[in-house]
C-alpha cells in the first residue's frame, strides 16, 4: 500500500470505530414523534451541521460529513455511500442538527423505501417537535396565555394523531394536512417558553386525549362539530364568545359568480342545471348558516353549508357565519336588493321579461317558475300536468301571474336568493368555526384569562392534564 492509501485506510477504520460507540439518540417511545419531511422522493439530499453517522438495517455504520445524495431506482433496497452498499432503512444522527431543503432539524433522520421512492422522516421528541410547529400556528407577539393555549392544543393534536401516516412509516406529515412543521428555522424564544411552561400538558375528555380543532376567527360564536364534520362531542358545541375580538376577518364579503358556483358543484358531482337560487335553510342559535339549498333549473340540492363552503373555496367563503344576497339584473326578486318604497304598497316586480308569444320558457321565466313552484302557486294536479306536459309550463306561468298578483315580498322564500350574475356572501370570521378561535383566545388573554380558562371556554368539559 502506498502511504496515502494507508492513511485513508486508517482514517476509515477510526471513523468506523467512533461511529460504533456513538449511541442513537432517542427518548422514550411515547414522547417521540416521526414527522414525514418527504414522501416517495426520486432523490434526496440531506446533511448535517457537523459530521454524522449513517446506520443501516444490518447495523452497518459509516461516519460522514457534508451532503449525502441518494437516489431511488425501482425496488431500491440498498444505497451506495462512499462506494459501499447500505441496506434501507437508514438512520442518520450526530451531534449537530440534521439539514434538508435548507432547513435544520433536531433529532434523527430516517430514510425508508416508500411505495415509489424514498421517504425522509425526522424523528425527535414531541416537545422539540412543537418548537417547530407553534410559530407556524400563532403569532409570538400575541399574549402569552393565548400562545400557551395553542401549545396545549398542538401537543394534544400530535399525541392524538400519532400514526396518522403509519402506512407511510411515520406519524404526521409536516404540511397543513397534519400540522405545519418547519424544524429549527421556525423556533422562537417566546413560543419555546410557552412550550416549556405547558410541558406535557394536554386536553383530555373522560380520560382520553380530546379532539382539539382550532381556527382563525369564529365570528362571534363557535360551530357545533356535528354541523361541520358530523358526530357529536359534548365539548365541541357552539359557544358564544364573551368578548369582541379585533380580528381582521371580523367582517368580509365575497362576490361569487353563478357560473363558478355551478362549476364547483359539478366537480362535487352535484348537477342541478343552471343555478337559480341559494338559500340558507337552517341556522344555529347564534346565526351560523348550518344548511343551504341550492336551486337550479334541473332540481335542487340540500347540503351542509360547510360542504358548500369547501366546494366553493374556503378562502373565498371564509366561514359559514354568512348571509346571502344576489346582484345582477335578474336578481331583483331578492328582498336584500329591494329599493326603498315610494309608498306603503309594495311595488310589483318588473315582469317585462315575460314573453307571452313564445311557448317555451326563457331562462328568466324558468327561474321565476322555480320560485312560484316553491311558493305553492300550483296545486298537485297542475304540478303533475306540468311534469307530463312540459310544453304547458308557459301557459301555467302566465295563468299564475294573472290569477294572483306577485309582490316582491311573496316571490322569494325568505332567504333564497335568485341568481343574477353573482351571489354575495356577507360574513364574519374565518375558518370552520369548531373548537378554539385563535382571535377569540387572543381577546380573552388580553382580558386576563388564563390558558386553562380559555381552553375551558372553547372545549367545555375537557380537563387540562399532564400527559408526561
Ligand atoms: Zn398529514
Amino acid at each position: 500500500l502506498t502511504f496515502i492509501k494507508r492513511i485513508s485506510y486508517l482514517l476509515c477504520l477510526s471513523i468506523l470505530t467512533v461511529s460504533i460507540i456513538q449511541p442513537i439518540a432517542s427518548e422514550a417511545a411515547v414522547r417521540n414523534i416521526r414527522v414525514g419531511l418527504a414522501s416517495n422522493a426520486k432523490s434526496l439530499v440531506v446533511s448535517s451541521t457537523s459530521s454524522y453517522t449513517i446506520s443501516d438495517r444490518n447495523g452497518r455504520k459509516i461516519s460522514v460529513r457534508g451532503n449525502l445524495h441518494l437516489s431511488a431506482s425501482k425496488n431500491t433496497t440498498t444505497v451506495t455511500i462512499n462506494e459501499k452498499k447500505f441496506g434501507l432503512p437508514l438512520t442518520l444522527y450526530g451531534k449537530g442538527l440534521m439539514t434538508f431543503n435548507k432547513r435544520k432539524y433536531r433529532g434523527n433522520f430516517k430514510i425508508l423505501r416508500g411505495s415509489s421512492g424514498l421517504t425522509l422522516i425526522n424523528e425527535l421528541g414531541i416537545e422539540n417537535y412543537l418548537r417547530g410547529v407553534l410559530k407556524m400556528e400563532i403569532n409570538p407577539a400575541w399574549p402569552r396565555e393565548a400562545i400557551k393555549a395553542q401549545a396545549v392544543i398542538s401537543r394534544t393534536y400530535a399525541l392524538k394523531h400519532l400514526g396518522k401516516h403509519s402506512k407511510e412509516g411515520f406519524d404526521l406529515c409536516a404540511l397543513p394536512h397534519c400540522q405545519v412543521y418547519r424544524g429549527v428555522n421556525a423556533e422562537d424564544p417566546v413560543c419555546d417558553k410557552a412550550i416549556r411552561e405547558t410541558r406535557g400538558s394536554v386536553l383530555t375528555f373522560q380520560g382520553k386525549l380530546a379532539l382539539t380543532p382550532f381556527h382563525s376567527d369564529c365570528g362571534g360564536a363557535t360551530a357545533d362539530v356535528s354541523t361541520v364534520w358530523g358526530g357529536h362531542l359534548p365539548y365541541l358545541k357552539a359557544v358564544r364568545e364573551p368578548v369582541q375580538d379585533a380580528s381582521p376577518y371580523a367582517s368580509w364579503k365575497a362576490m361569487i359568480k353563478t357560473s363558478d358556483i355551478q362549476n364547483a358543484l359539478r366537480k362535487k358531482g352535484i348537477s342541478i342545471g343552471t343555478v337559480t337560487g341559494i338559500g340558507v335553510t337552517q341556522h344555529d342559535p347564534y346565526g351560523r348558516a348550518d344548511q343551504v339549498r341550492i336551486t337550479g333549473t334541473g332540481g335542487s340540492h340540500l347540503m351542509s353549508s360547510h360542504s358548500f363552503r369547501m366546494a366553493i373555496g374556503s378562502n373565498k367563503i371564509r366561514s359559514t357565519m354568512f348571509t346571502i344576497s344576489s346582484s345582477g339584473t335578474s336578481g331583483s326578486y331578492s328582498s336584500q336588493t329591494q329599493k326603498s318604497h315610494v309608498n306603503n304598497s309594495t311595488p310589483a316586480p318588473d315582469l317585462s321579461f315575460i314573453d307571452k308569444k313564445s311557448d317555451t320558457l326563457n331562462s328568466k321565466e324558468a327561474k321565476l317558475m322555480t320560485v312560484l313552484v316553491k311558493q305553492g302557486f300550483f296545486n298537485a294536479d297542475q304540478m303533475i300536468d306540468m311534469l307530463l306536459h312540459p310544453e304547458k309550463k308557459k301557459a301555467y306561468l302566465v295563468q299564475a301571474l294573472e290569477r294572483k298578483p306577485i309582490s316582491r315580498e311573496v316571490m322569494p322564500l325568505t332567504s333564497t336568493h335568485m341568481s343574477g350574475n353573482e351571489f354575495i356572501f356577507t360574513g364574519k370570521g374565518w375558518g370552520h368555526g369548531v373548537g378554539m378561535s385563535q382571535w377569540g383566545a387572543k381577546a380573552l388573554a388580553e382580558k386576563g384569562w388564563s390558558e386553562k380558562r380559555i381552553l375551558d371556554h372553547y372545549f367545555p368539559g375537557t380537563k387540562l392534564t399532564r400527559y408526561y
